[in-house]
């Protein structure tokens, strides 16, 4: 039986049970997406702390809110990358984060350059987990 998720390396699947909910159901919707299309899905980082985001050079929190997660992106066609974050931030857009650049709704933006390009999904800092 093949996992609905993948993750970059397996014990990732344990910070699944720190993220906030919505960010799980968006996460496995999103694995659906690409099973229907034949693109290989892969969770390459979840939950975040200060000092993990500060050595990454984070500037958002979104990780460590528990509220964000990243995917591989090299696994879409540019045709498929671009489906893929038209269908998300659409269907999305009432829960997604804002976008610093220019405030508007985006659940999913591609993040990096080259071999460090990723998608980042991310909900609105109100699904910010704290406890
Ligand atoms: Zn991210």
């Amino acid at each position: 039986m093949k996992p609905f998720v993948k993750f970059k390396e397996d014990k990732q699947g344990t910070t699944l049970m720190f993220l906030h909910p919505l960010a799980v159901l968006v996460m496995f919707d999103m694995a659906n997406w690409c099973h229907s299309r034949g693109i290989e899905y892969v969770v390459t980082d979840t939950i975040s702390t200060l000092k993990k985001d500060k050595k990454l050079g984070r500037q958002h929190s979104g990780h460590r809110d528990r509220r964000s997660f990243d995917l591989r992106s090299w696994t879409f066609s540019e045709k498929e990358k671009q489906a893929f974050m038209n269908h998300y931030n659409t269907k999305y857009k009432e829960i997604a984060q804002i976008s610093s650049s220019d405030l508007v709704s985006r659940l999913v933006v591609l993040h990096g350059e080259g071999d460090n390009e990723h998608f980042h999904v991310g909900l609105h800092p109100r699904f910010t987990v704290n406890y």
